[in-house]
């Protein structure tokens, strides 16, 4: 029995008079789903525990990171270990040679790598990369895709294919949203179209690894080589946003998966096992222009810290293990096709994707497979499962256009109640 929201409701109206809307980052605040944010009070292993006193299977796993699920004793013990050696130097330590050397070797198209303390922090930095690299200003990228919150990337498309991006945000300047061009993802005829218009004067194109911030949707069949070689035929970078896929759809990330070749990757979340991490490499030849090895300036105070580094190690060496991925995707095909088969009991139309540890369920009777049709979904009864979702213990993305994430600590006995309870969630939405 859910004991109610009443302790979450008083911080969350405390919490907003302090903090902008009561939240450190705008998703947390559940608007997308009518309902008010659950204050956590712990967590541990698949579970969240509120401060009510209530008890959810956590499919969000901090958005991404938890992998190894929450307070994994591995992690927690390398990191007790280490605070105890102070918790930053802003002095090189072996630590982040010993991180570097393990994401290199995950990523075969990787030979240099640097550390940053967000998946912003690394995609910014990446698009500047790329601009002092190549010399050239335009950047393109998709509809839907979110990398952050850096000026360049905070664009939608303006009317009609080949328009100047439009700020989804005041504060963003037109200067700068006028070297972003916006595309659909999955269509590459309306890219070629782009880079025949203006391809000599893009510097980069920048897609998620597997988009997760429209819903989970898969690239098509030959989409990403397709994208590869327009790139390398304009003399333009691909940038690989793995900060959601890395380490998540494979040990390595999408690139790893699908055997595509990107010049810049960015990674965060689960690299930095729960601690704030951020990561981009690439090719030597590029990266040998960042400061102080090249001209091209990107500095951090925290960058490389020990906390996150050691978070981080511990985190890669687990998901090494043998079976890992395949355990993830297993677990992940049984939640998501239990979830399908509710909706269509209950009558309630889904279109389910999922990649790897990553999936999705959009209410609508629509194909999906780019953001125009993720947004045939019904979000008013996405909503109102949401909310049934949490009554019966069960703690998703509060968004229809979030991805679900499984970790190694759901149990075969969490799946199943997650789908009861997706049984009963859904016959409320089709009452
Ligand atoms: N890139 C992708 C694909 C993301 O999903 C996110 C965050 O969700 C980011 C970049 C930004 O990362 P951060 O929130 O750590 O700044």
């Amino acid at each position: 029995m859910h004991k109610g929201y009443q302790r979450s409701e008083a911080l969350f109206a405390e919490a907003k008079q302090l903090i902008p809307g009561g939240v450190n980052s705008p998703v947390r605040a559940f608007k997308a789903v009518g309902a008010n944010p659950v204050f956590i009070d712990r967590a541990e292993g698949p579970y969240l525990y509120d401060v009510d006193g209530n008890r959810y299977i956590d499919y969000v796993l901090s958005w991404g990171p938890m992998i190894a699920g929450h307070a994994n004793e591995e992690v927690s013990a390398a990191l007790k270990e280490a605070i105890d050696r102070g918790t930053s130097y802003g002095a090189p330590t072996e630590l982040e040679t010993r991180l570097a050397q393990l994401l290199l070797d995950a990523f075969p198209a990787m030979d240099m790598v640097r550390m940053v303390n967000s998946g912003t922090e690394a995609t910014m930095s990446a698009l500047r990369l790329a601009r002092g690299y190549t010399g050239r200003n335009k950047i393109v990228k998709f509809e839907g895709c979110y990398h952050g919150h850096a000026d360049s990337l905070l664009i939608k498309a303006g009317s009609g294919a080949l328009t100047l991006g439009v700020p989804t945000s005041p504060g963003v300047p037109s200067n700068i949203a006028n070297n972003t061009i916006t595309a659909p993802y999955n269509d590459l005829e309306t890219m070629k179209k782009i880079f025949e218009e203006a391809g000599d004067d893009i510097a980069a194109l920048i897609i998620e690894g597997v988009p997760g911030n429209m819903g989970c949707i898969p690239p098509k069949e030959g989409y990403l080589q397709g994208l590869r070689d327009l790139t390398r035929q304009y003399g333009a970078l691909l940038i690989m946003d793995e900060v959601m896929s890395g380490f998540r759809v494979a040990y390595g990330g999408a690139q790893v998966l699908y055997d595509i070749e990107p010049d810049i990757t960015c990674l965060g979340k689960i690299i930095g096992g729960g601690l704030p991490v951020g990561a981009y490499g690439g090719k030597k030849e590029i990266m040998e222009m960042i400061a102080p090895a090249g001209p091209i300036y990107q500095a951090g105070t925290l960058s490389g810290n020990p906390l996150a580094m050691t978070a981080g190690i511990a985190m890669l060496e687990i998901l090494k293990r043998p079976g890992t991925y395949e355990t993830l995707a297993e677990k992940t095909r049984y939640v998501a096709e239990g979830i399908a088969a509710a909706a269509k009991d209950a009558g309630v139309p889904l279109y389910s994707t999922r990649v790897g540890s990553m999936f999705s369920g959009f209410i609508t009777t629509e194909t999906v497979e780019d953001f125009a049709s993720a947004c045939t979904s019904d979000t008013e009864a996405f909503g109102a499962y949401f909310r049934a979702m949490l009554e019966e213990g069960v703690y998703l993305a509060c968004s229809q256009f979030e991805a679900g994430f499984m970790s190694l600590a759901h149990s075969q006995e969490d799946l199943d109640f997650t789908i009861a309870a997706a049984q009963k969630a859904f016959r409320k939405v089709a009452e």
